[in-house]
């Protein structure tokens, strides 16, 4: 017989959704709107960010802006986004699927800590590209924005059931393609409404910048609401 200690998942998941809430609470006091994008790898995650970085630069000062991006093993997104002077820091998981709050500590500490928080309005999170992990483990952001892309299938939603419901807003990208690979996006949208009807669903293309407005102005009217 030997000592051994277990790791059950859900204990892992339950400890950060603790930790979530804690961090959800500083960027409540720090007054920072914190936008966490979530999705399979290549469903546009990084180029929706950009097209909404180009609203953002525009209303904002680039000083009060800071982006996490979490990347396996590269930088590339990092220094895609860098080039809008915003605030940036790469967090590589060297290998695991997803972010956990204790990443988001780290460089939340390397950036400044609370201090630096508290000068800035917006944190926008890129978590590691995947369907599943990440959404087991909040961020603490106050919207977490589902981007899933028409090319990934008409079953996307139904065949991620848990990573719909607990999505703040969704966003089905890359809709200028559907027409050439036969995806019917209605169905798409039922399958979003009716696994959680909660959810607003928008049609984007981060390449055509088609919908992107309309994304930018309900993240503006989130930061507002959570301001007053
Ligand atoms: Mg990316």
């Amino acid at each position: 017989m030997v000592d051994r200690v277990v790791f059950v998942a859900k204990d892992v998941i339950e400890e950060n959704k603790k930790l979530a809430m804690r961090l959800k609470g500083i960027y409540d006091s720090c007054g920072i709107t914190a936008l966490e994008f979530l999705g399979g790898p290549g469903s546009g995650k990084t180029t929706l960010i950009e097209r909404l970085l180009e609203y953002m630069v525009k209303d904002f000062k680039s000083d009060e802006i800071v982006y996490i991006g979490g990347d396996v093993a590269t930088t590339f997104d990092t220094e895609r986004i860098s080039s809008f002077g915003v605030h940036t820091i790469q967090i590589n998981t060297g290998g695991t699927c997803h972010l956990e709050v204790p990443h988001i500590e780290a460089a939340i500490e390397r950036l400044g800590g609370i201090e630096f928080l508290k000068k800035r309005k917006f944190l926008i999170i890129e978590n590691v590209g995947n369907m599943i992990c990440p959404f087991s483990f909040p961020l603490g952001a106050h919207a977490r924005i589902m981007v899933a892309d028409v090319a990934e299938g008409v079953d996307k939603f139904l065949k991620h059931p848990l990573s719909t419901l607990v999505s703040d807003i969704i966003i089905i990208n890359k809709i200028d393609l559907a027409e050439y690979i036969g995806i019917n996006v209605n169905k798409m949208i039922e399958d979003a409404h009716r696994i959680n009807p909660k959810a607003p669903v928008f049609l984007a293309s981060a390449k055509t910048r088609q919908g992107i407005n309309d994304v930018y102005n309900t993240l503006i009217s989130l930061s507002k609401d959570l301001s007053k």
